[in-house]
């Protein structure tokens, strides 16, 4: 039995009757996904809109609304309004109504404002409000591992609008049951295969948010192609060795915490990169109101390069799908198949250990 995944049954339990007895759907399309589209619909009761995610019915779409369910309790992830379960076409689908974020992508807004220059402030502003999510996530034992710019979206224009993170299609549960928990493995002189597989997915999320906070910092992205290429035959190296720099005149008067910060969320090993506990501990994100409002370069590079926007999303969606795989791998590498150090000599001292 393979112990990563112990909760099998996504146990939701959605409305039956016909969705259209509550609302009315149009054809009105708010955005298209891998998985299906989501269009606007409105409630019949109260004529209020709401944005209705379409998924055929699997395991996995099951497991994408139990999680995104779970998570709803955050003022920073898109609440979920209704789930309904109803036959359309022939296929069972799973119908998610949830809160209509009209407020756009959140570099979409940073692109578009007009009213002066983007802070470092702002930027801390916007990254305490991510991480209050991850931190959410991370604290119920889920690792929403998408996040990335398209899937952080404004509940409203203006000022009002809150930013929230959505799209729950690769989110997993990261719970270390079945694995070694044993007392004799303290925490000091484990390996890191041994500390379960949740770190890795995790960290999957902390890499987002250091790619996140370096592009809200400057406008480009950290693995970016030096000839004005956003994807390079260099850059996938440059990814897994965790080359970046911060080249100037962007980064000239952005404070090194920041600077020091991004570095811990982008360290090449998962292991070692910091934790959400750790972000949320540093002071830039920690004291975020106070972080120096130093004018960025941020707008004016988001605005300049606009038509490179998409190959920079579709580079962060590979890289993320790159880092699952990879992730995923090493978690199944069975425990007797390591050959650590430190794993051997707690071998000699203990009975034969169990597969993580
Ligand atoms: P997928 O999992 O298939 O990628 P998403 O959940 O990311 O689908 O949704 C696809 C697109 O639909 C998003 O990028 C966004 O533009 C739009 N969208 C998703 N959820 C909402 C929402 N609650 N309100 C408004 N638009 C949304």
């Amino acid at each position: 039995m393979n112990p990563i995944h112990p909760v099998k049954n996504y146990s939701i339990v959605p409305k039956k009757t016909p969705i259209t007895d509550d609302y009315d759907i149009t054809k009105q399309v708010l955005g298209l996904g891998i998985n299906g589209k989501v269009v606007e619909c409105f409630s019949k009761r109260s004529g209020e809109k709401f944005a209705l995610k379409i998924l055929i019915e699997t395991e996995k779409a099951r497991r994408e609304v139990f999680l995104h369910c779970r998570a709803v309790g955050c003022r920073h992830i898109v609440g979920i309004i209704d789930v309904y379960e109803n036959k359309y076409h022939n296929n069972t689908c799973l119908l998610v109504v949830m809160e209509c974020m009209e407020g756009g992508e959140l570099f979409q807004r940073i692109q578009e404002r007009t009213d002066g220059a983007f802070t470092e402030r702002e930027a801390a502003q916007v990254m305490h409000e991510i991480c209050v999510a991850v931190k959410y996530l991370h604290d119920i034992n889920i690792a929403h591992r998408d996040l990335k710019p398209e899937n952080l979206l404004y509940s409203k224009k203006g000022v009002m609008g809150v930013l929230k993170l959505t799209d729950f299609g690769f989110a997993k549960e990261t719970i270390n049951k079945g694995t070694l928990q044993t007392p004799c493995y303290t925490p000091y002189y484990v390996a890191p295969e041994v500390l379960g597989p949740e770190k890795y997915d995790k960290s999957c999320d902390i890499w987002s948010l250091g790619v996140i906070m370096y592009i809200l910092l400057c406008g480009f992205p950290p693995f970016y192609s030096n000839h004005g290429l956003a994807i390079s035959p260099g850059m996938k190296k440059r990814i897994r060795t965790g080359q970046f720099t911060f080249p100037l005149p962007e980064w000239q008067n952005v404070s090194q915490d920041a600077k020091d910060l991004i570095n811990g969320m982008l360290n090449i090993d998962p292991t070692k990169r910091f934790t959400i506990d750790q972000v949320m501990m540093s002071r830039w994100i920690s004291q975020y109101s106070e972080v120096p409002q130093t004018p960025l370069f941020t707008h004016k590079m988001l605005k300049e390069s606009e038509e490179m926007w998409p190959e920079v999303q579709e580079e962060m969606t590979r890289s993320l799908a790159t880092m699952r795989v990879d992730y995923d791998q090493i978690q199944m590498k069975p425990l007797e198949k390591s050959n650590n150090s430190l794993l051997n000599k707690r071998r000699k001292k203990t009975a034969s250990p169990k597969k993580v």
